[in-house]
């Protein structure tokens, strides 16, 4: 439907869920689409909504993600948090520690990645380790103190819900609610997501492919939530020197089949701090949205991921090496 009125627009949704199908606008630069989601079977019902006057046309999405791919929403999504932008030549960093440690340890990483350049905080208060006997992370109390860091710093925050039960309070603590690769096809935890009225950073599962992931940012999307974030962190290969293997091509792959931002978790894909800077200048390079990267105030005290966590001044480097590439690639850096 090209540049439609709100009652026509209003007017189709109602015609398509008369049909026992789900309405999704989605309104672009050229035009708003419609999308109907639901059973396959009967589709061909839908056609006879070309008849309705300001209908431009009824087309099948033949990809399995309806909502995620670009045959339906062909110019970039912007997902948005505070001053955070990514998508659509909006670039930000997302930093701070693997997890939420202490009042001071959180305060201290928000002002100091605030003052290198990072928009938007993060910090792991439900930490899904892969030892029951390892440090869980702080829970309520984490949630709470990363909270109050992104209070005093005016930076919006971003933490990892583990369970479904768990989204409601992130969502109340968080301005963005992380699905850890772990919990990548978790489809009890995507749905509660995408039901949470917060943007979502979708972690890509260590064993998952493009495909699966797509098809997991689609049961957010389903769900009635268009802001979804996918964020490439390493998948497992035969590789040991490194903690996973960057797929670098999933950039400019994801960019061709999607309209969703795509940033990349430098730290996690690598596992050891040398590589971040590196890897994030990749980044950049390939045509990332965002980085998301573990930074601590002493990597060396630090309850999990220190390895790959980087230094206070490691991070101001990191931020000066990925300026200038993001001026080659005409980002802006919010
Ligand atoms: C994290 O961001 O700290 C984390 C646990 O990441 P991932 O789910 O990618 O392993
Ligand atoms: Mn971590």
């Amino acid at each position: 439907m090209a540049s439609s009125k709100k009652e026509d627009v209003a007017h189709v949704v109602h015609k398509i869920e008369e049909m026992g199908y789900k309405a999704h606008v989605i309104v672009g630069v050229e035009r708003t689409v419609v999308a109907a989601v639901g059973d396959e079977r009967g589709k061909e019902r839908l056609i006879s909504l070309e008849a309705l006057p300001h209908v431009e046309k009824v087309f099948p999405i033949l990809k399995p993600f309806k909502l995620a791919g670009r045959e339906v929403k062909s110019d970039p999504s912007i997902v948005s948090a505070g001053k955070a932008r990514f998508g659509g030549g909006f670039f930000s960093v997302v930093a701070g520690p693997c997890a939420v440690e202490s009042e001071g340890q959180i305060k201290e990483s928000a002002r100091l990645v605030r003052d290198a350049g990072a928009a938007m905080l993060r910090g792991g208060a439900y930490k899904p380790r892969t030892s029951p006997y390892s440090f869980q992370g702080m829970e309520l109390e984490g949630l709470k103190l990363l909270w109050a860091a992104g209070q005093e710093t005016g930076l919006p925050v971003v933490t990892e819900a583990v369970t479904p039960d768990q989204v409601a309070v992130v969502a109340q603590f968080a301005d963005m609610i992380q699905i850890g690769a772990r919990n990548m096809q978790n489809f009890a935890l995507l749905r509660a997501a995408g039901r949470a009225g917060r943007p979502v950073i979708l972690k890509r599962g260590m064993m998952s492919t493009i495909n699966e992931f797509l098809m997991s940012a689609e049961y957010i999307l389903s769900e009635g939530n268009p802001d979804v974030i996918l964020c490439e962190r390493g998948i497992r290969t035969f590789e040991t020197e490194t903690r996973n293997t960057l797929d670098i091509q999933a950039v400019p792959v994801i960019r061709q089949i999607s309209h969703l931002p795509i940033i990349i978790d430098p730290s996690h894909a690598a596992g050891r701090w040398e590589l971040v800077t590196p890897m994030a200048c990749a980044a950049v390079a390939a045509g990332a949205d965002g980085l998301l990267v573990e930074v601590h105030p002493n990597p060396a005290e630090a309850m999990s991921d220190g390895q790959q966590s980087l230094k206070p001044e490691r991070f101001v480097q990191m931020m000066d090496a990925v300026r200038p590439l993001l001026a080659v690639m005409k980002k802006e850096l919010c």
